[in-house]
């Protein structure tokens, strides 16, 4: 469908000023944030469409509650958020760009041209071992329900969380950890929990003050935590450890997955595909081009760090646009709320050179609303969805 047929939340743009059209690519975090900040900051000089294959927008971080059988993760109609941007919604994929003419190629051999393109597309999981369960939230339910009944019942007495070398995101290995002790406590079964992460200290990227907390919160529960542990599944059960001769046999390993960048065709990659931005969030050599949230090459692997990053798009994207908004460089701030199995923690710092400082931890949110992906625009827009869905049932 071309963007001139699609649905703009019933309003034409402003016929005094040519607004500058932006293509946003993806239907995730930062896409939607990149769509809202834009419509906030820049609403009389740009013209906003989304190419996105997905008509839902799924909260992933929830999908690590599904396998013991609480609510699944929320769900939002992507076309009803769009609508809040007052953005059109191409249901298709960013195949390749040509930076050039200024057009993206879709996967279903259209031409879109730009003014300015967002590249929000994430990033591609792919299961690290062989020999273990691979943490993937489209199907978390499936993978690991069958494991949760089994430490219920007994039968898995054992359990290894294993984070590869390079970490993906930071919370949901720690929270399925913690969710399962909690679980086994709950049914007065034995269940021995190890993770092994890289980390030299357990959440290390939340800084000093958080990570020493979440070790405490770790011992408390039972699990034993190995930290700077370089781990490979060399068969079912069996887990080696690198520094030294480490050796682990447990009943069942959960890992999580590595993630890859999206390696777009037409735009330079960094290492394993990520798209590589300045600190405006532009991508180097590649006329007005933008990119945001995970398929971005950061280290950090976060929703609410794809939201920051989209922001500081959307401000680069506005500036250009002629709306007289200052560009603003990335400072990221990462918040978390960590999953327990019973109290939740909210974690935060500011991260420099991949090191988490300024770390806090409480039981109470530092941000409001207080959702899982703290993120300026999407968040309160969620809220206002929840606010409408549960005045209406
Ligand atoms: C189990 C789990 C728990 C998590 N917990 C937390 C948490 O507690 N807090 C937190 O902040 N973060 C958490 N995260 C991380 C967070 O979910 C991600 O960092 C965030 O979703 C990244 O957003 P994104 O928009 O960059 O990418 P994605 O969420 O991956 O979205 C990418 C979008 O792009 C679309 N797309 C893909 N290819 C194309 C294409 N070629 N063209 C157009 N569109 C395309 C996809 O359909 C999708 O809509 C968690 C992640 C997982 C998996």
């Amino acid at each position: 469908m071309s963007p001139e047929h699609a649905d703009r939340g019933g309003e034409s743009p402003p016929a005094a000023a040519k607004p500058l059209p932006v293509l946003i690519a993806g239907g995730g975090v930062a896409a939607l944030e990149l769509a809202l900040a834009l419509h906030d900051l820049a609403p009389e000089h740009t013209e906003l469409t989304v190419i996105a294959p997905n008509q839902e927008f799924v909260y992933r971080p929830y999908s690590v509650r599904e396998p013991f059988a609480y609510a699944p993760a929320a769900r939002y109609p992507l076309d009803r958020i769009l609508r809040e941007a007052k953005a059109a919604h191409v249901l298709d994929e960013l195949a390749w760009v040509e930076p050039d003419a200024r057009l993206v190629h879709t996967a279903s051999g259209e031409q879109l041209p730009y003014g300015a393109l967002g590249i929000a597309v994430g990033a591609n999981a792919r299961p690290r071992f062989t020999h273990a369960i691979t943490i993937d939230d489209a199907r978390l339910d499936e993978l690991m329900h069958g494991l949760i009944q089994d430490v219920e019942e007994g039968a898995v007495r054992s359990l290894a969380f294993v984070i590869p070398a390079r970490m993906a995101w930071p919370l949901p290995i720690y929270e399925l950890a913690l969710m399962t002790a909690a679980r086994a406590f709950e049914m007065n079964v034995a269940a021995e929990i190890t993770i092994l992460t890289p980390e030299d200290t357990p959440l290390a990227i939340f800084g000093g003050k958080a990570s020493d907390a979440v070790r405490a919160l770790l011992k408390e529960a039972g699990i034993q935590t190995i930290t700077s542990a370089y781990a490979e599944v060399v068969g079912s059960g069996e887990i080696t450890v690198d520094p030294g001769d480490r050796r682990l046999v447990v009943d069942r390993i959960v890992a999580l997955p590595e993630l890859y960048g999206p390696a777009v065709r037409g735009i330079p990659s960094a290492k394993h595909g990520f798209v590589r931005v300045d600190r405006f969030g532009q991508v180097p050599d590649s006329g007005p081009v933008f990119a945001a949230g995970d398929a971005v090459d950061f280290p950090v692997k976060h929703g609410g760090i794809s939201a920051q990053q989209a922001d500081v798009a959307a401000r680069s994207i506005a500036a250009l646009a002629g709306a007289g908004v200052p560009r603003e460089p990335f400072a990221p701030v990462l918040r978390g709320m960590l999953l327990t199995g019973s109290r939740r923690r909210y974690l935060s710092a500011r991260i420099t050179g991949g090191h988490g400082f300024a770390s806090e931890i409480g039981d109470a949110p530092m941000w409001s609303p207080p959702g899982k992906i703290a993120a300026r625009y999407l968040g309160p827009c969620l809220a206002g969805l929840d606010a409408t869905t549960m005045a209406s049932t």
